[in-house]
């Protein structure tokens, strides 16, 4: 005979379902690589690192948008036009 309650059985498969979702979780978390530039992460799944940690869309924006970015009247000028 089963000396455990059937609400009490419930919430031990409840809390053991959560477990392994819980430890699912924090292991992807551990295993997680973070842009040392920004907030990127590996959640997306096509980014990708250089040697200091910088994700490719950091590297994009100075590589080729600031080097292109005119912040001066010219770009202000450029920018009251759109
Ligand atoms: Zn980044």
């Amino acid at each position: 005979m089963n000396s455990i309650s059937a609400n009490l059985n419930i919430m031990i498969k409840a809390s053991e379902k959560a477990s392994k979702i819980l430890i699912r979780d924090f292991g992807e978390i551990e295993k997680l690589q973070v842009s040392k530039n920004c907030i990127v992460d590996t959640t997306d799944s096509t980014i990708t690192f250089d040697d200091k940690g910088w994700c490719d869309y950091c590297i994009n924006y100075h590589n080729h948008i600031v080097s292109n970015w005119d912040t001066g009247e010219q770009g202000e000028c450029e920018l009251l036009i759109i």
